[in-house]
C-alpha cells in the first residue's frame, strides 16, 4: 500500500508561532502529538490547544496547508457540541454532523460548550436571504448563515 504523508500546522492566531506534524497515514504519529486516531477527529483538540509562547487559546489548525476550522465562526456538531470541519462542510453542506459516524457514538466528555440559545423567530432568515443557525465563535454564540463557509453572514445575538 502506498504512503500518503500529510502535515498537520498548528499556529497561533497572536504571535503566529507555528509547530508543524507530519505523519503518514499508518503511523501514530497522529496519536502521540493529538492523542486522536483519525484526521477526521481533529475537532477534539480544538478547545484544548493553546500557543506555549504568549499562551493565546485556539490556535488555527491547518491540514496538508488548508485551514480546517474557522475559529470566528464553528459550526457546531448536533451530536457532540464539537466544531465540524470547513472541509466537511464544503463537501456535504449543511450537514449537521461533525463525522458521519458521531451519531452512533456520543462522547460525553466532548460536551465542553454551554448550551445553545434557542434561535429567535423573526432571526430565521438572515439579511443574505438564507436560513440562519446558532454557533460558536470566540466571543461566545452568535447567529450564522446556514450556507456557512459559502455566505459568511453573521449577527449577533
Ligand atoms: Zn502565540
Ligand atoms: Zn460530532
Ligand atoms: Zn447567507
Amino acid at each position: 500500500m502506498q504512503k500518503h504523508h500529510r502535515e498537520i500546522k498548528i499556529e497561533c492566531t497572536h504571535c503566529k508561532n507555528s509547530k508543524i506534524v507530519s505523519f503518514t497515514n499508518d503511523d501514530d504519529n497522529l496519536y502521540n502529538n493529538f492523542k486522536i486516531s483519525k484526521i477526521s477527529r481533529l475537532n477534539r483538540i480544538v478547545f484544548s490547544l493553546f500557543c506555549k509562547k504568549c499562551n493565546t487559546k485556539r490556535p488555527n489548525i491547518f491540514l496538508d496547508d488548508k485551514l480546517v476550522f474557522d475559529q470566528d465562526n464553528l459550526k457546531i456538531c448536533s451530536n457532540c457540541n464539537l466544531p465540524i470541519s470547513l472541509q466537511r462542510l464544503e463537501s456535504l453542506p449543511g450537514t449537521n454532523l461533525c463525522t458521519a459516524s458521531c451519531v452512533e457514538k456520543v462522547d460525553k466528555i466532548s460536551k465542553i460548550l454551554p448550551l445553545p440559545p434557542t434561535l429567535p423567530e423573526k432571526e430565521k432568515i438572515g439579511r443574505c436571504g438564507h436560513q440562519m443557525e446558532v454557533r460558536y465563535g470566540k466571543h461566545g454564540w452568535f447567529l450564522g448563515c446556514s450556507k456557512f463557509p459559502s455566505c459568511r453572514n453573521t449577527k449577533e445575538l
